[in-house]
């Protein structure tokens, strides 16, 4: 774990709280005290460093909350403010933070003040002990409503279905340690879903758990149809089955063209009961219907290759390399250490 401040005693990681901001400023200068006061705990207990701080990341909001953002920089030495040029979504505002901050340890966290930032500190010990991304899971959904909690259901069945690994339970409430992060960036896709692509970096995970609570203030910014944009972002961004379900139905919808085909001509050939103009008008139908689907699938099977290679994932994240061992260790336990070599004069 690298340790970038000079100033803090040794072994304290510098932690930074990422939170991404869309129109928050009726919630912002209460979680902006309340953050400041959990890492003032923090320090003060002794798990990280002093010079650990907030990063608000303003996502293009049309209302005070850069203002507030500004405001609260200037009177608090450990907050500082990040302002996107536009809305880009909340995905994207989380990454930004991300990539700026420069901490050993990253939290991201929305502004809400839903998820418990006391979860925080735990998330740190997971982190001391080792984890390089802790997942904060919530245990229930008691306080959201209705339609949030059944939708979420759904969301959940739907990308289990298109094979999409997620953790459950798990929105963007999470710990990464500074190689984890690292390890974020070589992921270079626009069409950003992070609830994916963390678990594919592999390391260490943990995961604590946590109430999830009502929003402090103000109204969601994550409407139905944000939503559905979400599930969709999920599913084209980490999934070629409904591409594959095109590639299997060319080949079954070919086969039964064919069959189709077979039997139009054998009627038209060797029987009577063909109606004058009816094998001229069905054939090309099917044989050209099932050629064209035929055609679709194979294009699907290779645009499903083209997708994994224009995404230029990392193929693989290396955890660790073994070290040289260290002069005069003997390379077999109980084997006296080799002579340095002389060479006769
Ligand atoms: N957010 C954002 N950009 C957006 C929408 C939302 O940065 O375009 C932020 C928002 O300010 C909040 C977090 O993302 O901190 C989660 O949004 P919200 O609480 O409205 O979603 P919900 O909890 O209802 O799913
Ligand atoms: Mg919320």
């Amino acid at each position: 774990m690298s340790n970038s401040s000079g100033i803090n005693a040794p072994g304290r990681i510098k932690l930074h709280i990422v939170v991404p901001c869309y129109n928050e400023e009726e919630v912002l200068p209460e979680a902006c005290r309340q953050f400041d006061a959990l890492l003032g705990r923090l320090i003060d207990k002794g798990k990280i460093a002093a010079d650990s701080g907030i990063i608000f990341v303003d996502d293009g909001s049309a209302d005070a909350t850069w203002a507030l953002i500004e405001q609260a920089a200037r009177q608090r030495p450990r907050v500082a403010g990040l302002k996107l040029s536009r809305n880009r979504g909340h995905q994207n505002a989380v990454l930004a933070g991300m990539m700026t901050a420069d901490g050993d340890a990253v939290v991201t966290i929305d502004a809400d003040l839903q998820d418990d930032i006391e979860a925080i500190e735990r998330m740190v010990d997971r982190h001391l002990e080792g984890a390089d991304i802790v997942y904060g899971v919530r245990n229930e959904r008691a306080t959201d409503t209705f339609f949030k909690r059944n939708s979420a259901v759904l969301f959940y069945r739907t990308l289990a279905f298109f094979g999409v690994e997620l953790v459950h339970n798990h929105a963007d409430f999470r710990l990464m340690s500074r190689r984890a992060i690292e390890a974020l960036r070589d992921y270079r896709e626009v069409n950003l879903y992070l609830r994916g692509i963390v678990p594919l970096i592999g390391y260490r995970s943990a995961v604590v758990e946590y109430e999830r609570r009502e929003r402090f203030a103000g109204e969601s910014k994550y409407p139905l149809s944000k939503m559905i944009k979400l599930a969709m972002q999920a599913i084209t961004s980490f999934s070629t089955v409904p591409l594959q379900i095109i590639t299997v139905t060319g080949f079954v919808v070919f086969a039964g063209a064919m069959a189709v085909s077979a039997w139009v001509l054998w009627i038209s050939l060797f029987t009577d009961r063909a109606v004058p103009g009816w094998a001229s008008t069905v054939l090309p139908m099917t044989v050209l219907g099932g050629i064209q689907i035929l055609c679709l699938g194979v294009i699907g099977a290779y645009l499903g290759k083209i997708y994994g290679e224009v995404k230029a994932r990392p193929r693989y994240v290396i955890e660790q390399i073994t070290q040289p061992a260290p002069e005069g260790t003997p390379a077999v336990a109980g084997q006296a250490p080799r002579e340095t070599e002389t060479v006769a004069p």
